[in-house]
């Protein structure tokens, strides 16, 4: 990719195409919606240490351009945005599976559970009403309790 920028950008400038590169590997958006630091940027889109903290570094200044600039996105960040925008799950998703044990839709997890049905049973009270109903309605039809 850094090679690529070298020539989409006619330039020879490291850090430009250092920047270009980082770009394409881990657009500014979807680190928005999918990472808390560059340790999160390393594992999802597989950086370098080093990498991933230019990525992170340079996403600060992206989101800080955007909310001192009436939060407006560029063009490229809001085709992204679309892209990636679940209109089931009604947010940026940049990875869905389904629960194996329920089946129940997973949306940015890379969890092999969604982790309501693998809760013991005595802790049935520690979450929402329609969670219990959930995992009543799974047990009996699982165990037929
Ligand atoms: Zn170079
Ligand atoms: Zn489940």
């Amino acid at each position: 990719m850094h090679e690529l920028g070298h020539i989409l950008l006619n330039s020879e400038d490291e850090f430009s195409a250092n920047i270009f590169a980082s770009n394409i590997l881990a657009p500014r958006i979807a680190i928005q919606y999918s990472c808390k630091n560059y340790r999160d940027v390393v594992n999802l889109f597989r950086l370098s240490e080093e990498a991933a903290n230019i990525a992170y570094n340079d996403y600060k200044r992206w989101r800080l351009y955007i909310v001192t600039h009436n939060n407006q996105m560029g063009e490229i960040d809001n085709v992204l945005y679309k892209h990636f925008y679940n209109t089931k799950a009604r947010k940026f998703v940049y990875c869905s599976s389904e629960c194996m044990i329920c089946g129940r839709k997973m949306y940015n997890t890379f969890d092999r559970d969604c982790g309501v049905c693998t809760l013991p049973r005595y802790s049935y009270s520690s979450f929402s009403e329609l969670d219990r109903q959930l995992l009543i309605a799974e047990n009996t039809w699982l165990y037929g309790e």
